[in-house]
């Protein structure tokens, strides 16, 4: 058994669902599990839908947009007459439906029924289309299976009730045809839909791969496998054909976005191979990842943007003690704010997050009583993981270094960006 991950840039417009086809074609004759995404950037046209609604905006003329972009690529697959175009109506209907019935309801449960609509619409179409033209298909609801907690916009997975759903009933259908499902989504005790947070798919091929003890997870991507640097900001950035779970895992937490950071480690566990491959050139073998130990690998730059610098002082002439510290990681941990960077002095503690919706502002509220917060926005975080002095010397000196830290294999720098746009390892 193999599953497929395929993100939205894969099934942006037709051609490329004609292209995934293609791709799926040469492999039909496997046991196959097909994870999608929503079509190009339509999980964010759903939460600008959803921010109409909530602030009383006008939240048709975007639904409108979003029907017509899923037509005008359906319309590029199927026959005029096609039933497919029937059951996107009804779809459309059922949105509008939700939304005008949503008075009262909080937001992250209308943010997770309408954005997972995306997927909903992604899997119909390419469903349809595969049946047609490359091999017959079952679409199932990837909510019957994912079993989740009621965080709705980044749900836990119960693991136990998932992995019973996924192999007791999947297999079954494996054996004469493709199954089609959602990425990112799930429900919760109450059969509601939640979502995974974003970029969740990779993660959902993570989960159907392990509830089926699967031998591979391939996700495709638009890039020719993980690489050593962003090429569009580095361009001798390199492909790396071997990576171990461990070392692709740090690579992810240290914010490189080729995979979600949550799809390794169930992969591990349970010795299941992940590759990432390019959709455009799928002959191409792109990265292995798995147990192995794949010996040292060419530094790798991973960028960060959108990093906040927050440093808490002491007030009262103290130095920064156990019990100071542990308020500041009580509060991270109450409103589940991830660490990227953090340095310690007498008396400040500093620290490097993600501005991720209104959690910056929610930290300095609890503790601007306890200490004096500063705090610097805007700024990027560059690592450079099994670096060597070849590697640094490709970083030129920006004009405002906020933190340098350097351990045996990895190396930060947390800094002011350039107003003029340079690509790393451009002199300066
Ligand atoms: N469609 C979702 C998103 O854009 C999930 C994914 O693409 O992985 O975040
Ligand atoms: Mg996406």
């Amino acid at each position: 058994m193999k599953v497929f991950k395929f993100g939205g840039a894969s099934v942006k417009d037709a051609p490329s669902v004609k292209n995934v086809a293609e791709v799926i074609r040469q492999f039909c004759n496997h046991e196959l599990v097909v994870i999608v995404s929503a079509m190009g950037k339509t999980t964010n046209a759903l939460e600008e839908l959803v921010r109409l609604h909530f602030e009383k905006g006008d939240w048709q003329t975007q639904l409108q947009a979003i029907k017509d972009f899923h037509f005008e690529i359906s319309e590029g697959l199927f026959k005029a007459e096609h039933q497919v175009f029937d059951r996107l109506e009804s779809i459309f209907e059922g949105i509008a439906e939700y939304i005008n019935g949503a008075n009262g309801k909080s937001y992250i449960e209308v943010y997770s029924e309408m954005v997972s609509q995306g997927e909903l619409l992604s899997t119909r179409i390419i469903r349809n289309y595969l049946n047609e033209n490359i091999h017959k298909t079952i679409w199932i609801d990837a909510r019957n299976y994912v079993k989740t907690d009621y965080n709705y916009i980044d749900a836990r997975v119960d693991w136990d009730m998932t992995r019973r759903n996924i192999s007791e009933k999947i297999p079954v259908f494996t054996k004469d045809a493709i199954v089609i499902t959602q990425g990112f989504i799930g429900s919760n005790g109450e059969g509601k839909t939640t979502t995974l947070g974003r970029e969740g798919s990779d993660f959902s091929a993570s989960i159907f791969a392990t509830g089926l003890n699967a031998e591979s997870v391939t996700v495709w991507k638009d890039v020719p496998g993980v690489m050593t640097a962003d090429p569009n900001k580095m361009p001798d950035a390199k492909i790396i054909p071997k990576l171990s779970y461990t070392d692709a895992s740090e690579m992810t937490y240290y914010g490189a976005s080729i995979i979600h950071p949550r799809t390794i480690k169930p992969l591990a566990q349970n010795g299941i191979k992940l590759y990432v491959r390019p959709f455009t050139s799928p002959k191409e073998l792109g990265t292995t990842i798995g147990a192995d130990a794949a010996g040292k690998h060419p530094a790798s730059f991973i960028l960060k943007t959108k990093q906040v610098f927050v440093d808490f002082k002491v007030t009262d002439f103290a130095f920064i003690d156990e019990k100071k510290l542990s308020m500041i990681f009580n509060a991270l941990d109450q409103l589940n704010i991830k660490i990227n960077l953090m340095q310690n002095s007498a008396v400040s503690f500093s620290i490097c997050i993600d501005k991720k919706f209104d959690k910056v502002e929610k930290l300095v509220a609890r503790l601007s009583d306890s200490f004096n917060i500063e705090m610097r926005d805007n700024l990027e975080m560059l690592t450079v993981k099994g670096y060597d002095q070849v590697a640094l010397d490709k970083i030129y000196t920006r004009k405002e270094v906020l933190l340098e830290q350097k351990s045996k294999d990895v190396y930060h720098l947390l800094y002011v960006p350039e107003k003029k746009h340079q690509r790393l390892g451009e002199s300066a």
